[in-house]
């Protein structure tokens, strides 16, 4: 089995999307409820894709930083998941202007990047139609799931694991 050298993966979003929950339902497949939103951490996982270890390490960012801090973050990943939550309009609105950023701090590079519309088992409180979040992630040429960090699959939109296994065969063709 060919063995890569290590990625880095960034998550992004609006404070309160599920980013951690997300991370660490990838990392562990369990769900835990709250964990401290001001937290920012780093873990190291290896990942079987497609028949090759891949080993990265995962920055869940806490959501409340400011622009500097943000850059420094993009300019250390190499890949970048941005989460918004589709009970959340907000939220999905802060999704162009983090996916500008990233293309200014990264320029000319093309970015390998997700979209996650997260919470999708919470449809009764949805704000975010899912033809929107499809809409946005064409516009910004990257994939797109719904998905919860809660649920193991949700619709057909796919599970936690396929979009960071997404974004890892993205950085992968790269
Ligand atoms: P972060 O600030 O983006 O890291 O968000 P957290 O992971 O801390 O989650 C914020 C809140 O949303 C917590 O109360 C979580 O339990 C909840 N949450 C996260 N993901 C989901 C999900 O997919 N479905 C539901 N129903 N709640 C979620
Ligand atoms: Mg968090």
């Amino acid at each position: 089995m060919a063995k890569s050298a290590e990625v880095k993966l960034a998550v992004f979003g609006r404070a309160g999307v599920g980013k951690s929950a997300l991370v660490v339902r990838f990392l562990t497949k369990r769900f835990i409820w709250e964990y401290d939103p001001t937290l920012e951490s780093t873990y190291r996982h290896q990942a079987v894709i497609d028949d090759e270890t891949v080993s990265m390490e995962i920055l869940d960012t806490a959501g409340q930083e400011d622009v500097l801090q943000k850059e420094a973050h993009m300019r250390w990943g190499d890949g970048f998941i941005i989460v918004y939550d589709i009970t959340d309009r907000g939220s999905f609105e802060d999704v162009a202007p983090l996916k500008g950023l990233l293309d200014e701090v990264k320029r000319p590079k093309h970015v390998p990047l997700v979209l996650l519309g997260n919470k999708a088992d919470l449809d009764l409180g949805r704000q975010v139609a899912t033809e929107e979040g499809e809409r946005l992630a064409a516009d910004m040429a990257c994939a797109f799931y719904e998905c919860s960090a809660c649920a193991d699959r949700v619709g057909s939109g796919g599970g936690v694991a396929e979009a960071f296994h997404e974004l890892l065969r993205e950085i992968r063709r790269r």
